[in-house]
């Protein structure tokens, strides 16, 4: 049993101590003392469904006894910064990830987060094409750095520092969107934003193959396709940030911009990875990687022993416990679900997403789709007090985002749709 500081002085001292601009989502904020897979446990030894750690950290399952057992051992060995020295662990998770890679992208920067990796990746953008200007989409999340903030198109998420050289591109968002699902409508603004807002040619363009913080929201069909010929006509790199829809997530394929038939010429990642472990990368092909000589380019422990082992190891547990199929399956059947839930509850204005990267909309009025606010909020809370816990965002805060660990189960998402529907009967 736990028998550390109780959520009350942690909170007093959060206030106190901690940035202000921490936010929390529950009424009462949990003090979490233990993670197992798809289970959190509260400082009284009660037990949670997580439904959201996915996206945070956790990827094959909360402290998964393989990861853990990869980093102990290797940070009973050495920690260091990767630069100096040669260390097995950085070349064999290297190594591991461009096999999971179409194409030519083969070469693996390593970093700390997903931040990290979005801005080493626009910088390699404007060094190899000699331009500037980047595109991306309205509603995606990029990171909380300079050039990144830029890249994200959400005032939520933006502080007034300069943030310059991106422009933002009509989001082709099947749901709100002004085309509904026709994807090559949408695309034909990036040909607008290169012939009015630039010199006609770009340094490149980045986009999440489905957007996560924005809200599970699935790019229309051919949107991807057309816009990266676009890009690409202009001279452009095109960008793939897979800090949300990689690493199997998506259950139907292993990276998000797959299941929409391109290939980028640069990859980005994080979060899930490392399974909790701080680590982001960029992977590129070694043409493109190569305008990175003409300096020295250096991160202290971007891709260091530790965090690479562990990374390395999820590689491992997600093709052992076959955990890509279980997101496909489990997902498929919990979307299933989902969509049944939307019949019963007219709050339910859209279900959305693959595998297990899911989002429910909630409106109060289907025709308006009027964001239900303060209604979410009261459904996650009563859904925290049944033992589930779920995301939220969107860029009116009305989406759940439900993206467990993958190992999350049928019968995991069976309780998840019971406790969700008491929730909602009882607005
Ligand atoms: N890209 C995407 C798609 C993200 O969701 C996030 C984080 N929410 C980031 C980049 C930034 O990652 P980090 O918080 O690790 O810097």
């Amino acid at each position: 049993p736990y028998d550390g500081p109780r959520a009350e002085e942690i909170f007093r001292k959060r206030v106190e101590f901690l940035s202000p601009s921490l936010f929390h989502f529950y009424d009462r904020p949990l003090n979490i003392v233990d993670g197992k897979m798809q289970y959190l446990f509260d400082e009284d030894g009660r037990r949670y469904l997580d439904a959201f750690g996915g996206i945070a950290t956790v990827c094959c399952g909360h402290c998964h006894p393989d990861v853990v057992e990869a980093i102990v051992n290797q940070a009973k060995r050495i920690q260091h910064s990767t630069v100096l020295y040669l260390n097995h662990a950085i070349a064999d998770f290297a190594e591991a990830l461009a096999s999971k890679m179409p194409g030519d992208l083969k070469v693996v920067f390593f970093t700390n987060s997903g931040t990290e990796a979005n801005e080493l990746a626009l910088m390699i953008a404007r060094l190899y094409t000699g331009c500037n200007d980047i595109i991306s989409l309205r509603n995606g999340y990029h990171g909380n750095a300079a050039g990144t903030m830029g890249a994200t198109a959400q005032s939520n998420w933006k502080f007034n520092v300069v943030q310059t050289g991106v422009h933002h591109a009509l989001n082709p968002d099947p749901y709100r969107g002004a085309f509904g699902s026709d994807g090559e409508k949408y695309a034909r603004d990036v040909q607008e934003i290169i012939e009015f807002g630039t010199t006609g040619r770009v340094a490149g363009f980045i986009s999440e193959a489905i957007q996560g913080v924005g809200g599970i929201v699935e790019l229309a069909p051919g949107y991807l396709p057309a816009a990266y010929d676009i890009v690409r006509k202009a001279g452009g790199l095109c960008i793939a940030d897979e800090v949300q829809a990689g690493v199997a997530r998506t259950g139907s394929h292993f990276w998000g911009f797959e299941g929409h038939g391109v290939i980028p010429d640069i990859v980005t990642m994080a979060k899930g990875i490392g399974n909790g472990i701080p680590i982001g990368a960029v992977v590129t092909t070694p043409e493109i990687a190569q305008v990175l000589t003409c300096r020295s380019y250096f991160n202290t422990f971007g891709g260091n022993p530790v965090s690479t082992a562990g990374g390395h190891a999820v590689l491992k547990v997600l093709e052992k416990e076959k955990l890509q199929e279980n997101a496909f399956v489990v997902g498929s059947h919990l979307k299933e679900q989902l969509n049944k839930l939307k019949e019963k509850h007219d709050i339910i204005g859209d279900v959305r997403g693959k595998g297990f990267l899911l989002g429910v909309e909630l409106v109060t009025d289907r025709e308006k789709k009027t964001p239900a606010k303060a209604e979410i909020s009261h459904v996650m809370n009563h859904m925290k007090d049944m033992g589930v816990l779920v995301g939220k965002g969107g860029f009116y805060g009305n989406v759940f985002r439900i993206t467990p660990p993958l190992c999350f189960t049928k019968e995991d998402s069976d309780f998840f749709i019971d406790v969700m529907d008491i929730a909602l009967s009882k607005l």
